[in-house]
């Protein structure tokens, strides 16, 4: 097949990847875990079989993107010092029901996952309805959470499961703390932690890997272990919203990254694959690297 032909995909929740072929058929018996780019220590979140190069997905998915990243809120509890949002307590915008529909109905046709994030999305008016649209829709979902107490388990996700709850952990407790300006963020997010893996919610942690959070990688990935989460994923620092923090050195990190695998599965993603961005305030962004 050649290059322009369109590509075929499978999702796979828990690990929250895809595999990418050229044929349907040879996406049924995959184990993506098996997969080089799974095995890499660079996160990607579209897998390519053999044969496939990265760069063929990326045109692919820049034609027609099979995610969608709804920032449901700007509202946000904490004030961590690097926030790609620039979220704060105060003058959120709040994504409307409206134009979150009209951003699904325009990328039904391929749409295969929805990611809700902010600001901290559970403080959405409509994040119920959110949750229940993306059910009502038969779209797989990620909710991306720092600040949600442990109830959320209860009160919303064992109605309508996610595919994994990515938890944002910026080092161990005084660290964490400092990053997001709030004292007891971090009991908060491992309280958060404990309840999604007791429920047996797929958990991966991310860390925004600002210099001061660089230091305690290590220690904080031996406590992680402990948690039974699915991935730690480390961050690069992006140029784009609240910088108040100097970024870690991206090969120191690749490095660390590297020493704490046998601990934990442990990815650092330093670019994103192509995927529509739905901003609070209505407008539908492709996204793409960086
Ligand atoms: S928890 Fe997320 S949205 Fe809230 S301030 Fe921190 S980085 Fe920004």
């Amino acid at each position: 097949m050649n290059d322009s032909h369109p590509l075929a995909y499978r999702y796979f929740p828990g690990i929250d990847r895809f595999v990418v072929g050229d044929d349907p058929t040879a996406l049924l018996d995959v184990d993506p875990t098996a997969l080089t780019h799974y095995k890499s220590v660079e996160y990607y979140r579209y897998l390519p079989l053999p044969g496939i190069s990265l760069e063929r997905v990326s045109v692919d998915l820049s034609r027609r993107s099979r995610e969608l990243c709804c920032e449901i809120t700007t509202r946000c509890s904490l004030e961590c010092c690097v926030c790609f949002a620039s979220a704060t307590p105060a003058d959120a915008i709040d994504l409307s029901v409206a134009d979150f529909l009209r951003a699904v109905a325009l990328s039904r046709s391929s749409l295969m996952r929805l990611t809700f994030t902010g600001g901290e999305p559970t403080l959405s008016p409509h994040f119920a309805r959110f949750l229940l649209e993306a059910r009502r829709h038969g779209v797989p979902y990620v909710l991306s959470t720092a600040g949600a107490p442990p109830t959320l388990v209860d009160r919303y996700l064992m109605h309508h499961p996610p595919s994994a709850v990515y938890v944002s952990l910026h080092g161990l407790q005084t660290t964490h703390d400092g990053f997001t300006r709030r004292v007891g963020s971090f009991k908060k997010a491992v309280q958060l932690c404990k309840a999604l893996v007791a429920a047996g919610i797929p958990v991966h942690i991310l860390t925004t890997c600002a210099e001061e959070v660089a230091r305690d990688l290590v220690p904080l990935s031996h406590f992680l272990r402990g948690l039974r989460i699915e991935e730690h994923r480390l961050n690069l620092i992006k140029n784009r919203g609240r910088l108040d923090s100097s970024p870690a050195d991206p090969d120191a990190v690749l490095s660390l990254a590297l020493s704490m695998r046998s601990n934990l599965r442990t990815t650092v993603k330093s670019a994103d694959q192509p995927f529509q961005m739905l901003l609070a305030s209505g407008v539908l962004e492709a996204r793409h690297g960086r």
